[in-house]
């Protein structure tokens, strides 16, 4: 099957001479279970001990009150989701929350802000938080929306180890989620990253009613990436009331673990996170998940603002799978 390469029109993140045709990732897809599972656990084992899997524990230090409207997220102002805006977290409590993760197991702490993005007051305030966090000796990743000139440069320099920003979905599937942004803003925040030296986390979601062949888009974009992301989180749509995505038909979970598998076929050596919606997948799809290739997951009581499996219910988990902490 032929088809036209995915179009990148801009350099460092998104030049890559096309290493991955959405066809060919459709073509993995496409192949028997089996056969799919286990091309993507051979390829985990040259790079990765099977048995570990990355923890990172996530926290929302600014929650609500986004002016963006993705589709999926509780916290923009478009939607009523009964989520009331706060501010940012004061220091003390913020790291008061890294302890505890670390405390639990976790080796990353995430920050997350419903910003549209930072301003440069903001990113003075969080670059206090990075500090604060490298200083408990764990990798700090943020999550602040788009950045503008020298805001990842200022991140850097306060020890950020990671910045989250995802492509959400298929660049053909993107204006349906979202209008108060475009694809190409995520690539332009993706280069500052990138440009800065900070190390990448971007992955997407699935299950918000995009065809298969743009679930193949979504990880043929990730894969193209050069580099790609060092770390590619994969979200299942968790539905909440008031969204769009409100009444979405969930996703076959089939259809999620192959996604887990191109990601780990595609992009071989980044670390792949299951993130949002584990609750809803259950102990026997993780279980699948970490066959086809994942090797980290967020990890806490909470995400942004949805639920996840506790901290006691991870570890019960992972000793039933005979998986340990990395
Ligand atoms: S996903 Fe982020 S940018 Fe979009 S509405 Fe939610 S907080 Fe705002």
């Amino acid at each position: 099957m032929q088809e036209a390469p995915v179009e990148f029109h801009r350099p460092a993140v998104r030049n890559n001479p096309q290493r991955w045709r959405v066809a060919d990732v459709a073509a993995l897809f496409e192949l028997p279970f089996n056969e799919l599972l286990f091309r993507a656990q051979t390829v985990h084992r040259e790079h990765f001990d099977p048995s570990q899997v990355q923890l990172s524990s996530l926290l929302s230090i600014k929650t609500g009150g986004c002016p963006e409207d993705c589709g999926y997220c509780p916290q923009s102002v478009h939607f009523d989701t009964g989520v009331e805006a706060s501010a940012l977290m004061p220091i003390d409590a913020v790291l008061d929350a890294a302890r505890r993760a670390k405390e639990a197991g976790a080796t990353r702490f995430c920050m997350g802000a419903a910003w549209r993005g930072p301003k440069d007051r903001d990113i003075e305030k969080v670059a206090a938080l990075i500090s604060g966090v490298k200083s408990l000796g764990m990798e700090a990743c943020a999550t602040l929306g788009m950045l503008g000139e020298g805001h990842a440069e200022q991140l850097r320099d306060a020890g950020l180890d990671y910045y989250n920003h995802n492509i959400d979905s298929a660049p053909d599937k993107y204006a349906d989620i979202i209008t108060t942004r475009h694809f190409e803003d995520r690539l332009d925040t993706l280069d500052k990253v990138r440009s800065a030296g900070v190390k990448v986390c971007c992955g997407g979601i699935v299950g918000m009613g995009e065809s298969r062949e743009q679930r193949a888009a979504l990880i043929a974009t990730l894969a193209n990436m050069d580099p790609y992301p060092e770390s590619v989180p994969i979200n299942h749509l968790v539905p909440v009331e008031g969204t769009p995505l409100a009444s979405q038909e969930a996703l076959d979970p089939f259809e999620f673990v192959r996604t887990i598998a191109a990601a780990r076929i595609t992009m071989p050596q980044t670390m792949v996170r299951l993130s949002a919606g584990r609750q809803q997948l259950g102990e026997a799809v993780q279980a699948l998940c970490f066959l086809a290739g994942a090797n980290s997951m967020f990890y806490g009581d909470k995400l942004l603002t949805t639920g996840n499996p506790d901290v006691q219910a991870d570890q019960s988990l992972m000793a039933k799978l005979g998986m340990r902490a990395a």
